[in-house]
């Protein structure tokens, strides 16, 4: 059955216009158009900027105890539709259901904890600062968010923006990717479903036209942006050269370093789950393993063995490892990098090409040995199951590979040497490490941020930073003073 996605517009759905270009929908695991995505029109913009700033008005005003009591009921609700969220997710992205539900319960972690938003938004308060003088702040929602998400987390992502930002006082408006944009417009439904006044979660559909015209749009006073480095980039400098805060994490090319006397199993567990899980396609999929000195031989055997037991297959099927990948071409990007890693010097220890003989998007899990910086498929983003092996004499070499890296969003390191761990932590310039954790995504009381080109703006997402990002801080002043105090002072106002 074909699907004709619709927008999200003041708590209900909104079709556009037929008149209006579309963009159509695969299914990744059979390769077959499944609907079309609509470009929002100029009137379908006006739309939803209008019924934002009617959400931001309302929901700005709303007192903590009714956001919370919200926060909760969307809670419980994210729980119960867990299975069909994971089910549209898996049709339209790909990922095995397992994996689409693992992503759904960590964008939950991202609800919970904006389910204490009472204790997050409180402010604070110095009495007595001066003679008679007490000061407090607080924070208030900084209006409508635009909220840009990526294809390989339809609903992480948007949770990890809405959970705070809603909780904040904000009206949001998700622009979803085109290429799996239904699990966006289901959060959506169930945010009005737990009583979540219109307007203040909108979704609209479109391409990198309907971004750039609402970064533009007066009313849009914070950009939150997760996808790959050039959009991110070019969005942080259109909205701050408007004045506008922004977030925008960008894409990544993340190392795990496996030192001499890590356990070479557990280390190629690691690498196989962390690089071919999803199929490459996370922001935090390791990439590229670092192995120093002698183990290297080892490792690489070990990593190759485990891909014989990997299934490749539709995610809806339970015995299925990993899926297919986003579209076509992409797929078509990501053999390239393998087949043209030998004219560049690097051994190809795993081709999975032969999984592009079925139907679907399909590649298979990819080994490359002796890479080297300089090559094609260690400087671009990837995005696929190829994991590339580097090999240095030294952890210092090591260290200089990632910080040279122009990404530094997560890094690993496997050893069982707690001060070269921690030494590691300190030395490298990247803004997620894991210490014998491959994936370190940080649990939502932490935020989540990359270095350098992982990430435009300072403010990283999620956890405190996020609350802060979507929040604009007052302090006041006051003093209450008796006829006594009455007095001429030009003096500049000193507290001593
Ligand atoms: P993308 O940059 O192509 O698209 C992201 C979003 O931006 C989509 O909604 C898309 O419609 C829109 N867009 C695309 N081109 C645009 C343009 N020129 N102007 C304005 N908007 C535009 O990214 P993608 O392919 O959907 O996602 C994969 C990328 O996202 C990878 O690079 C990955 O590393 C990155 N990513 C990063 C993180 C992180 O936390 N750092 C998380 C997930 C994904």
């Amino acid at each position: 059955m074909m699907t004709t996605v619709q927008h999200y517009i003041h708590g209900e759905l909104f079709a556009e216009p037929l008149t209006s270009p579309s963009t159509p929908l695969f299914n990744p695991a059979t390769g077959d158009e499944s609907g079309n995505v609509p470009m929002a029109s100029e009137e379908t913009l006006r739309a939803v900027l209008a019924s934002a700033t009617t959400g931001a008005v309302t929901w700005g005003s709303s007192s903590l105890s009714q956001r919370s009591a919200v926060l909760f009921r969307f809670r419980e609700l994210l729980v119960q539709h867990t299975d069909e969220l994971a089910s549209l997710i898996t049709r339209e992205q790909g990922k095995t259901l397992a994996d689409a539900r693992g992503e759904l319960a960590r964008g939950l972690e991202n609800v919970e904890y904006a389910c204490g938003l009472i204790e997050h938004l409180k402010g604070d308060f110095s009495g007595g600062v001066a003679d008679g003088v007490d000061v407090h702040s607080f924070r208030e929602p900084v209006g409508i968010v635009l909220a840009v998400t990526p294809f390989n987390f339809p609903a992480m992502v948007p949770l990890w923006m809405l959970a705070n930002a809603v909780a904040a006082g904000n009206a949001v408006i998700v622009k979803p990717s085109e290429r799996d944009p239904s699990a966006a417009i289901h959060l959506a439904e169930l945010w009005t479903a737990a009583g979540l006044p219109p307007g203040v979660v909108n979704v609209i559909h479109g391409d990198r036209h309907t971004v750039q015209s609402l970064v533009e749009a007066p009313e849009i006073a914070a950009v939150s942006f997760v996808g790959s480095t050039p959009v991110a980039q070019s969005l942080y400098e259109t909205g701050t050269k408007l004045g506008k805060r922004v977030q925008a994490l960008g894409g990544a090319k993340n190392h795990m370093v496996v030192l001499g006397d890590a356990d070479l199993d557990v280390a190629a567990d690691a690498a196989v789950n962390a690089g071919y899980g999803a199929a490459g396609e996370r922001c935090m999929a390791i990439s590229v393993v670092v192995a120093v000195g002698s183990i290297a031989d080892d490792l690489v055997a070990k990593i190759s063995q485990r891909i014989d037991a990997l299934r490749v297959g539709p995610g809806d099927d339970t015995t299925s490892d990993l899926g297919p990948l986003i579209t076509r071409e992409h797929r078509d990007r990501v053999a390239s990098y393998v087949h043209g890693a030998p004219s560049e010097g690097a051994t190809v220890v795993r081709d999975g090409s032969a999984e592009t003989d079925r139907p679907g998007f399909f590649f298979g899990p990819s080994l490359l040995d002796h890479v080297t910086p300089s090559m094609r498929c260690y400087r671009d983003e990837i995005f696929g199951p190829v994991l590339s092996v580097v090999r240095t004499e030294t952890y210092d070499e090591a260290v200089a590979l990632i910080n040279a890296n122009p990404y530094g969003n997560g890094v690993a390191v496997f050893t069982r040497d707690g001060n070269a761990a921690r030494r590691f932590s300190r030395d490298v310039t990247v803004g997620m490490i894991g210490i014998n954790v491959p994936i370190p995504v940080p649990v939502a009381s932490y935020s989540f941020g990359g270095w350098k080109d992982s990430l435009f703006g300072h403010a990283h997402m999620y956890g405190p930073e996020g609350f802060a990002f979507f929040t604009r801080g007052k302090v006041v002043t006051t003093r209450w003073p008796q006829p006594s105090d009455s007095q001429i002072d030009l003096g500049f106002p000193r507290t001593r």
